[in-house]
């Protein structure tokens, strides 16, 4: 039975809007699990309105008092967490173990970062620059920030985006997916209880094409954050550039996974399985492209065929299994036509390459070797359970071929050689290069791209950049009228 909720979050209440009935659908059985009324372009301007009128108030709280709330808000969610797992599991199809170890801790750990680097920003030192002034620096909230978030992690996409804006003093209007805003309901619900002042965080869930482009191209807001795809991201950016604003996005990856021949080849074996098929590969930053070594190439396509032939696909709530569904069927439906038509350009199906017989929007792990550089595999997000994998004849042709992409979120590179590590890690163009890993985070650290994969950065001190605007304080201290500066203009006298 679906239970019905309000979908949006307004002035520190759940509000039940005036649009069309959604239903909120778990990719693994096919059933509604939510029902709630999207909102409209009219609830955007709502949301706007609140969040303009609660800035004032809590960007000139202290520091102090910020982190205070946030670190209240960290301390719910992880009190919440069970809660939050179940919502991600059912509104995403990811494995209860992934939601339990990954997702929710995650986020919580990301809530009390930035709980306490809201009382540690940085600026240049006041000083005498110029011998006649004072200089210093403020830093302060850009303003109403509109963010937009994808379906893959609901709660640590809207946690990316919402936390940074508030420590540094900013309001928000937050639109999830539309598939998944269960999660991102829930961390509002909670700020307010952890006494967020009503206003600073607004939740409104409805259809990219109305909501969001409302919200995008919305005169009132000050910054526009996004996370989601390439080609969405860029009708974002055009949204905010009418108006002149900031934006950040984060998009759509294809991450290469270099593995040289002196590498530990189980590790690569490992590091590549887990890393192409966490969240279903539903990751930007998952494992997309292997790029092996030609003297262990075959050794290194054996065994990933035979480690993800031995991954258990099936229902999330059980904890013994590896991989869920996709989002929907239609995009298991886009996965799998892009796989059937891999072999025309020249791919080798390793292993999977179908859907198990189970009722969801499942696909099995699946491993193209041999695909040619110019083909859809090889070059599109697939966004699903598959990797790719070609051969490199030496270090020269491995880095090219790792940056034969336009985009630019992340890549490993495998080796025991530190002067390898050192080359990759300088020439691969990615805003993260793991060596002997891929795929782990830290709060500390920042997160982003260059290339088609976007620009700026999500969590870690640098996220900082994103919402506060520097000004200059010049203070003159001579006290005097004529100042040396003026025979620019008074020369004659
Ligand atoms: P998407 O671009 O289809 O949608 C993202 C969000 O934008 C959703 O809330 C959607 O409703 C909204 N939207 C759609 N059309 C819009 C419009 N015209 N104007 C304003 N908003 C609009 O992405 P998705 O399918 O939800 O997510 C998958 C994508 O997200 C992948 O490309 C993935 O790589 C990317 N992603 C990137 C990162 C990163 O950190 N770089 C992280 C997670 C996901």
């Amino acid at each position: 039975m679906a239970q019905t909720v309000a979908g949006s979050y307004l002035d520190g209440s759940p509000v039940r809007t005036g649009g069309e009935t959604f239903g909120v659908v778990d990719p693994a059985t096919g059933q509604v699990v939510a029902e709630y009324a999207l909102a409209t372009p009219a609830d955007v301007d709502t949301a706007v309105t609140a969040a303009r009128a609660a800035l004032g108030g809590w960007s000139s709280a202290t520091p102090a008092e910020r982190s205070t709330v946030l670190a209240k808000l960290a301390a719910l969610a992880g009190a919440a967490s069970k809660e939050l797992v179940a919502e991600e599991v059912s509104q995403t199809g990811k494995p209860v173990r992934l939601a339990t170890e990954f997702d929710v801790p995650g986020s919580v750990d990301n809530i009390d970062f930035f709980a306490g680097a809201a009382r540690h920003l940085e600026g240049k030192a006041t000083a005498e620059y110029s011998g006649d002034h004072t200089s210093s620096i403020r830093r302060e909230a850009i303003g109403v920030v509109a963010t937009i978030t994808p379906w893959n992690y609901p709660l640590q996409m809207a946690v990316w985006k919402v936390l940074p804006a508030l420590a540094a003093g900013c309001s928000v209007v937050i639109k999830p997916a539309e598939i998944t805003p269960l999660t991102t309901l829930t961390l509002a619900r909670l700020a307010t209880e952890a006494g967020l002042p009503d206003g600073v965080l607004n939740v409104v869930t409805g259809a990219g094409h109305d909501v969001g482009t409302a919200l995008a191209g919305h005169a009132g807001v000050d910054l526009v954050t996004f996370t989601g795809s390439t080609p969405v991201g860029r009708k974002v950016m055009a949204a905010a550039a009418a108006h002149g604003h900031r934006t950040q996005l984060e998009l759509g990856g294809k991450a290469p996974f270099v593995v040289f021949a002196d590498a530990d080849l189980d590790a690569a074996i490992h590091g590549a399985v887990a890393a192409s098929l966490i969240n279903t590969g539903q990751d930007c930053t998952a494992a997309t492209r292997a790029i092996v070594a030609r003297e262990v190439y075959d050794d290194f396509v054996a065994g990933v065929g035979e480690l993800m032939a031995k991954v258990v696909v099936g229902d999330p709530h059980d904890p013994d299994t590896d991989l869920g569904p996709l989002i929907t069927t239609a995009h298991r439906d886009k996965v799998a036509g892009i796989v059937a038509r891999a072999p025309g350009e020249g791919g080798r199906i390793v292993t999977g390459g179908s859907a198990p017989d189970l009722p969801g929007a499942f696909y099995r792990p699946t491993l193209i070797a041999d695909v040619a550089e110019s083909s859809e595999a090889y070059r599109s997000e697939i966004f699903g359970p598959v990797l790719t994998a070609r051969p490199f004849t030496d270090d020269d042709d491995a880095l090219r071929q790792a940056n034969d992409t336009d985009y630019g979120l992340a890549a490993s590179a495998w080796t025991r050689d530190v002067y390898r590590a050192q080359r990759a890690s300088r020439e691969i163009s990615a805003g993260c290069v793991w060596i002997n890993d891929h795929i782990p985070i830290i709060s500390e650290m920042p997160h982003g791209g260059v290339g088609a994969s976007g620009f700026g950065k999500d969590m870690s001190d640098y996220s900082f950049e994103e919402y506060l605007t520097i000004k200059h304080v010049m203070s003159d201290i001579t006290a005097v009228a004529e100042k040396d500066w003026h025979r620019i203009i008074f020369s004659k006298r």
